[in-house]
């Protein structure tokens, strides 16, 4: 008997499924609004500028390969704490945040979640409902109890910020709240800054533990705008964790470029919480790679490449905004009568449509235009040539 016999298939990731479904659809006109990337107007994956230059600056003086330390590139991880928090904030000017390199804001949110199992094993997790189908599987992997709390209210197309707060202040303490910064995905609806200091107010009475996802800085309002939420819970003097990806912001989502900030009470706190990350690190994957941090860092500390990356990051929000108009434009155009202006009022790389399951399939299955069951459609994937034949799919399916 092998020793594998018993091992039962996993199931497939449903994104992934949906690529290989889409990559074997033989279609030429297909469309596919599954994936969670920014593609340009060619439908392209954009290598940035601004990591070109990074990149020719780097090679100009080619840099051995050595081991970074456990906690990542010094130069990276000040970037991102000046990035996350701000350079004169006074938790970063009082080396109160402890910062590690991560793989991505996936491997930003396991470090969090792993160092957090220790800290308080008993813990339960509240995701929002829905989320990023990853946060579930990610914290209950690392031993946790997950659970949600209220988030999106499809009659109201929006948040139902009432009954989060709700599930909120019926949290017990120590509760750990994952948090989407900005850009929810899937739903494309953020809390208002009114509704997030309401957030916070009731993390800080109930003394639940905040740990904020920020996946699509810069995608939403502004680089600054998109951070506002993180800076809430800091100046409320909260302890708050905060998972960073740079892989939508920078393009550069091979790299696996992210990180995990922990806002600490002081610096001797911030000093022990990062000695405790960098074991969760070390025992994981030792150190992190070089590659993309560099670029990264690169970047955001030469001004002209920074002003390069914060001009190019506006051009992807820019896009998406004009798709997303283009695209409640083209639905009443397609002879769709009902009120889908909604559209331009979610934000971020997605569109949660409020298409059922059955339609859904079937603007796969009749046109090969891709998005997953729950309805959410990456608007980061339509461009000029593909958002007329998208409406028109949609408008049929919608009729019925
Ligand atoms: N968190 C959210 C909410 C996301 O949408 C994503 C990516 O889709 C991630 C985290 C993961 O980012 P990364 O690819 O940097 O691990």
């Amino acid at each position: 008997m092998s020793l594998f016999a018993a091992v039962e298939m996993a199931p497939r990731d449903p994104i992934l499924g949906l690529n290989e479904q889409f990559a074997a659809d033989p279609r030429p006109e297909k469309v596919n609004l599954g994936v969670g990337v920014y593609y340009d107007d060619d439908g392209k994956l954009p290598l940035l500028q601004c990591v070109r230059q990074a990149e020719a600056r780097l090679m100009e003086k080619p840099a051995p390969r050595g081991y970074l330390p456990i906690d990542g590139m010094p130069a990276y991880d000040n970037a991102v704490k000046a990035l996350v928090f701000g350079a004169d904030s006074d938790v970063v000017q009082s080396s109160r945040v402890a910062t590690v390199q991560a793989l991505g804001g996936t491997g930003g949110l396991k470090i969090g979640a792993d160092f957090l199992k220790k800290l308080n094993p008993a813990a339960k997790v509240l995701i929002s409902d829905p989320s990023w189908e990853n946060h579930r599987a990610l914290f209950a992997n690392a031993g946790f109890a997950v659970d949600t709390y209220a988030y999106y209210d499809a009659a109201a197309r929006g948040v139902n910020v009432e009954g989060m707060l709700a599930s909120l202040r019926a949290a017990a303490p120590g509760t750990i709240v994952v948090l989407h910064a900005c850009c929810h995905n899937p739903t494309g609806y953020d809390l208002t800054p009114g509704q997030w200091d309401a957030v916070v107010a009731v993390v800080k009475e109930r003394g639940l533990v905040p740990f904020l996802d920020m996946a699509y800085q810069g995608f939403g309002h502004g680089i600054a705008e998109d951070g506002a939420a993180v800076r809430k819970f800091v100046e409320a003097g909260l302890d708050v964790f905060v998972a960073t990806s740079f892989s939508k912001s920078f393009s550069l989502y091979g790299e696996r470029v992210g990180a995990l900030s922990v806002v600490c009470a002081s610096k001797d706190e911030a000093e022990r919480v990062l000695s405790q990350l960098k074991i969760v690190v070390r025992t994981n994957y030792s150190n992190p790679p070089t590659h993309g941090a560099a670029v990264v860092a690169t970047v955001l500390n030469t001004p002209e490449l920074r002003a390069l990356w914060e001009q190019e990051l506006a051009g992807m929000r820019t896009r998406i905004k004009a798709m997303r108009e283009q695209l409640v434009q083209g639905l009443k155009d397609a002879g769709v009568t009902q009120d889908m202006s909604f559209i331009t009022r979610q934000i971020g790389m997605f569109s949660y449509s409020g298409l059922t399951k059955e339609q859904m399939q079937r603007l796969r299955s009749d046109f090969g235009v891709y998005g997953t069951d729950t309805g959410r459609m990456c608007v980061a994937a339509l461009n000029s040539r593909n958002i007329g034949y998208v409406c028109r799919a949609i408008a049929s399916v919608l009729r019925g």
